[in-house]
């Protein structure tokens, strides 16, 4: 009674059994000898038809407007179906990505295009958002890429770099640069390119987390005007207003990789034996548990309370909360993955066993999404450093 009343950090009845929905479900349908099958091998770790079925449980449109086919959810339903799903070990890895595109579609889109994508998300779909490039990563006002009107089209010429499922998604969100300005983050925009435009070329990147993300090529794209997210040059002030959105859903992702990998580190020090006892009486191994489980706790409060303060007021901006509950879950994750491959010795190692694909995944989260250096510096900014 305890245990369950200190897990469900507060939230009302019919959260928990939302919650208990969702893990029954990823129990039922992603079991770990299901999984291989369902992810070609662990190479592609998002499966469309998977989606597709979850998305009929009402599950992929909970931030989308009942009218565009969604459930009108709250962005904290979305938070606790990311930290489920992805603890449940669920192969819809395009669907945080496609909840950032939706949260822009939410603030800027037009009527037209909320019709067209949210309805295809809700049923769902996959959509993309490009904004790094070769020479512009951590620096994203570096982007070089270009979009000029031509009559009633746009015309994109350029590259972008590491565009998760975008060979998946029917569109990409493309951010380029549209006009000239004194600083370099005025005169960007948002483009929708449909994945089978002329001249758009995807080409995977090989990754220690198989096939995620893409290299872009775009070749004289020529799309129609209404593509066009917002206002023009208003990119870099709706890439900010996302912030909180996109910040909160890579945490409550890392957050539920990093529940995953210690429930499989537990069980797994409590039933293997050596010296004559389980590998988890010997206090070296408890206290570091001990101390993940409590940073798990910390972790999950975090990202509760920014998913509640963003939903208490969408337009407000929170550099440094969303900055902090990134940094704090995605090193998380690292460090509880790390940790499962150590306490489970050489079978963490082996492909065989979970711990070194916990670890393969959790890697990446304190890169993408902007990187735990650029967190800590924008968290420093906010302190007036
Ligand atoms: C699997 C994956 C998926 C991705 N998905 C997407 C996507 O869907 N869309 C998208 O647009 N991008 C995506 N990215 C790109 C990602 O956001 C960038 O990789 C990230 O922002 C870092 O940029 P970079 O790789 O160019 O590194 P760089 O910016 O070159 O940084 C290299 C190192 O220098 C550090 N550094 C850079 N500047 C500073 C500074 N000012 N202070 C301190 N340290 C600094 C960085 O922290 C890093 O350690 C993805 C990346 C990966 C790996």
């Amino acid at each position: 009674m305890i245990e369950a009343r200190a897990a469900d950090h507060g939230l009302s009845a019919e959260q928990q059994d939302f919650v208990a929905a969702i893990r029954d479900f990823c129990a039922r349908e992603c079991a770990p000898d299901r999984l291989a099958e369902l992810t070609d091998d662990f190479s592609d770790l998002h499966n469309d038809s998977l989606a597709a079925r979850i998305a009929e449980l009402g599950w992929y449109g909970l931030t989308i407007p009942e009218r565009h086919g969604g459930s009108d959810g709250s962005f904290f339903d979305a938070v606790l179906f990311l930290e489920e799903t992805a603890r449940g070990q669920a192969p819809i890895g395009g669907y945080g990505v496609t909840l950032i595109v939706v949260g822009a579609l939410n603030r800027f889109g037009s009527e037209g295009q909320k019709r067209e994508l949210l309805a295809r998300v809700a049923k769902g779909g996959t959509l993309a958002i490009a904004m790094s490039e070769p020479d512009a990563g951590s620096d994203v006002a570096a982007i070089k890429c270009r979009g000029r009107r031509e009559g009633d089209e746009w015309v994109l010429s350029g590259s972008k770099m590491w565009c998760s499922y975008a060979h998946k998604a029917s569109h990409t969100l493309v951010v380029c640069r549209t006009g000239a300005g004194s600083e370099r983050h005025e005169g960007l925009s948002m483009i929708f390119v449909p994945r089978e435009a002329e001249g758009f070329t995807i080409t995977p990147i090989d990754t220690l987390g198989g096939k995620e993300t893409s290299e872009l090529h775009l070749a004289e794209v020529r799309v129609p005007a209404e593509n066009l997210l917002g206002g023009e040059g208003n990119g870099w002030i709706q890439l900010m207003a996302g912030l909180n959105n996109e910040r909160v859903i890579l945490a409550a992702l890392a957050l539920g990789l990093a529940q995953r990998a210690f429930d499989d580190t537990l069980a797994y020090v409590k039933q293997r034996r050596q010296f004559g006892r389980p590998v988890g009486s010997f206090q070296a191994l408890q206290h570091r548990l001990a101390k993940l489980a409590t940073d798990l706790v910390q972790a999950r409060l975090l990202v509760r309370w920014v998913a509640r303060l963003t939903d208490e007021d969408p337009t407000r901006m929170l550099p440094r909360e969303a900055s902090m509950v990134k940094l704090a879950t995605t090193e998380l994750a690292k460090r509880c993955a790390l940790e499962g491959v150590q306490m489970a010795g050489g079978y963490g190692y082996a492909r065989e066993y979970p711990m070194e694909r916990h670890l393969r995944a959790a890697v990446v989260s304190t890169i993408y999404g902007g990187t735990s250096e650029i967190q800590k510096n924008i968290i420093a900014k906010t302190l007036g450093l």
